[in-house]
């Protein structure tokens, strides 16, 4: 059994955690704030399943000229962060070709295969299965050139096993009694499902946790030499084996151990609205638009938003309100009142692949993070991953397209 240190309390971090101390493992997680936002917090509380499509697709580059023309629309960059973006960007435009799609599916799929296998025991283990609702998702369309365009991609995830039912607006309607009758089109996404409180998982993950041993510590990671962390303040934490789950940060700190991983802070914002006035059942994707509207415990959170300004640049939060804003517009009725605005970085790399595995230059480093849009989903099995390949037993999924070294 090792000595462990997890860099990050993430829902990532704290998966591998728990999935070592499972195995016996001495483990201690370390953040600059262990129950302080962060991306696990604030984010869409969907159980996305059939989020196997990467970003980058053929055609994509002919959307995002109209998508930049509008500075509160899906996708914007800070010009100041641009000349960090290229290499990213410049990966990311390559991988936009068919057959990367398809690669990268496949890939994904393996993922999205053992969600609720290591989900729900986590949640069982927590005292959080009412917090599930297994309800599917609907994703919705104006237009037929809109829905008609995704098609290949409802096809390629049928592929992988995943239900996409298709369905008119009426259909749509009936199910959602809140939208508007500008909905033409939808696909029903049963496998889907979302959480009552993403926050709560990770809050009562991390407190479960430290009643089984596990150590949380508080500190910033200064530098990593040899098999200690140093931290800000001048601590320095000895490891056998180390496992970096820091979220958008963690490129910077795979760079320290020599590893290259294409990773940005593709920040997302939301505004929870605690009496919206409409309800709704399960998660509607608003497909055009490019934002989702998730029925919580707080209320009804509308997010999206793709924005590249880095880890340091203050939010912008009238990308949350012109989210609710748009919200009202396929949710008449709507009460934009009183929303609370949030924002976060999701980790997100060049090919919308994660980083899981060991890294190249030493047997004792191990990669988690880079889960862009499907943290939440796909973080209880990375933690078993993590722990499968700590303990040397070959990895309930093929972990090679998830290798850091496609980077470097
Ligand atoms: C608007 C939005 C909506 C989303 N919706 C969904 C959804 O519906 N479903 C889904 O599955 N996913 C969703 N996501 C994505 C999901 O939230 C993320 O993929 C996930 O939270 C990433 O978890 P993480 O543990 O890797 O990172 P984080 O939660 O960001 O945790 C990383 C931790 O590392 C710590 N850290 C970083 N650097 C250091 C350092 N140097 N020293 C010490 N500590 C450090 C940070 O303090 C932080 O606590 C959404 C994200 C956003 C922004």
């Amino acid at each position: 059994m090792s000595r462990i240190l997890v860099i990050g309390a993430g829902i990532v971090g704290l998966s591998c955690a728990r999935a070592l101390r499972a195995e016996g493992h001495e483990v201690s997680v370390l953040d600059r704030d262990p129950a302080g936002d962060k991306c696990s917090f604030g984010n869409a509380a969907g159980i996305g399943v059939t989020e196997i499509i990467p970003a980058s697709v053929p055609g994509l580059a002919r959307k995002v000229p109209g998508w930049l023309a509008d500075p509160l629309g899906p996708l914007s960059m800070r010009p100041g962060h641009f000349p960090k973006l290229v290499p990213w960007l410049l990966r990311f435009l390559k991988e936009g070709r068919w057959d990367r799609v398809e690669a990268i599916a496949a890939s994904l799929a393996t993922l999205s295969a053992r969600t609720y296998d290591d989900l729900l025991p986590l949640l069982v283990e927590l005292d959080l299965m009412g917090d599930l609702h297994r309800v599917g998702a609907l994703w919705v369309y104006e237009t037929r050139a809109g829905f008609e365009a995704d098609r290949r991609f409802h096809d390629l995830r049928r592929r992988h096993g995943l239900v996409c039912d298709e369905m008119d607006g009426a259909a749509a309607q009936a199910l959602e009694p809140a939208l508007a009758s500008t909905i033409r089109h939808a696909i029903m996404t049963p496998q889907w499902s979302h959480v009552a409180d993403p926050k709560r998982i990770v809050d009562r993950l991390r407190t479960h946790l430290e009643a089984r041993g596990v150590a949380m510590l508080q500190g910033e990671v200064a530098g990593i030499a040899g098999r200690d962390v140093q931290t800000q303040d001048g601590r320095r934490l000895a490891f056998e084996r180390l496992v970096i789950a820091a979220g958008a940060w963690s490129g910077r700190l795979a760079r320290q151990i020599g590893d290259r991983a294409l990773i940005e802070s593709e920040r997302g914002y939301n505004t929870t609205l605690p009496t919206p006035g409409v309800s709704l059942t399960r998660e509607v994707i608003f497909a055009e638009r490019a934002f989702v509207a998730t029925p919580i415990e707080a209320g009804l959170r509308i997010g999206g938003a793709a924005e590249f300004a880095g880890l340091e640049a203050a939010p912008n939060y009238a990308r949350s309100d012109a989210l609710a804003q748009l919200g009202r517009r396929f949710l008449p009725g709507l009460n934009i009142e009183g929303g609370t605005r949030w924002m976060g970085h999701r980790p997100t790399t060049a090919d919308s692949l994660p980083v899981i595995g060991r890294s190249p230059r030493r047997d004792d480093v191990f990669y988690a993070f880079g889960h862009g849009h499907t943290g939440l989903t796909f973080g209880p099995t990375t933690g078993r991953l993590i722990a499968e390949l700590v303990g040397g037993r070959p990895p309930a999924v093929d972990v090679a397209p998830f290798a850091i070294q496609r980077f470097n």
